[in-house]
């Protein structure tokens, strides 16, 4: 359903991503892994149109620009504002407000849309709390669910396990084997290569590249880690739970 075809990503002539070129299927669920640098973030702000690329980017054969509704994206928690004075309920709503038009207000079906989806990531009870006074784990599951409410079919998280408690790990990693049985599409971005991507479809090793696009057991070898990550090995190894390595 998504085509990436030769893409290109160029900041001020260093060179983010070359010739990356990958599908993705309805109900597929796929890893974007590589160290810190890779381009996974790039890859993704590409697909949303945020930056400038060279190449195709094609959602069920037609130019995602005109389909950017049908696809929901969770950021990297280090690039939100959190700050920002809004309530956990508001920005669930942001993904209904913008489907309805801005000023038009909430009507009651949107209202149980957003209550469904705080409710999924078991944030319901937190729904009038500051979004900056949740812990890491808690905002993360309202950015996903924000993402739920949405009702896309593909599903863009960048590094959403980063930060995070084991009660969201768990609840997100649920959620993202339900989605992938209701035929919709995930592709999640990740530097830490856990236990837990033995759960994914398929994984695609980035850097700058790809240089893997395989079953999580072909692509975490020995060769491939060390290929990607070179002497920064260590931060593959982050998580404690890692390494189910096919050495
Ligand atoms: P990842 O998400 O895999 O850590 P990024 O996509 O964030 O990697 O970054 C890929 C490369 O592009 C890095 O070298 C990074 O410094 C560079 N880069 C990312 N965003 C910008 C930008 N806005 N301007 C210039 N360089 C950037
Ligand atoms: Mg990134």
């Amino acid at each position: 359903m998504l085509a990436v075809q030769n893409l290109s990503v160029n900041y001020r002539g260093i060179e983010a991503l070359t010739g990356v070129s990958l599908t993705l299927q309805a109900g597929e669920w796929v890893g974007l892994i590589g160290p810190n640098g890779a381009g996974k973030s790039t890859l993704v702000k590409a697909i949303l149109g945020l930056t400038p690329y060279r190449g195709k980017i094609l959602l069920n054969g037609v130019s995602l620009r005109r389909q950017r509704r049908r696809v929901a994206y969770v950021p990297q928690r280090s690039q939100i504002d959190w700050d920002y004075p809004i309530t956990a309920w508001n920005v669930v709503m942001m993904a209904q407000t913008m489907a309805l038009g801005w000023g038009r207000s909430p009507d009651v079906k949107a209202k149980k849309i957003v209550s469904a989806a705080l409710d999924r990531v078991e944030m319901l009870p937190f729904r009038n709390r500051p979004i900056g006074q949740l812990s890491g784990g808690q905002q993360q599951r309202i950015f996903l669910a924000r993402a739920l409410a949405q009702h896309p079919d593909l599903f863009l998280l960048d590094e959403p396990f980063s930060g995070i408690d084991k009660k969201t790990e768990a609840i997100m990693l649920s959620i993202f084997a339900d989605l992938s049985g209701q035929g919709k599409t995930l592709l999640v971005c990740s530097h830490e290569w856990g236990e837990a991507l033995n759960r994914y479809h398929r994984l695609l090793l980035l850097n700058r590249r790809v240089l893997a696009n395989d079953t999580p057991q072909a692509v975490m070898t020995m060769d491939n880690i060390q290929q990607a990550y070179g002497e920064n090995i260590q931060a593959a190894m982050h998580d404690q739970n890692v390494i189910p390595f096919a050495c």
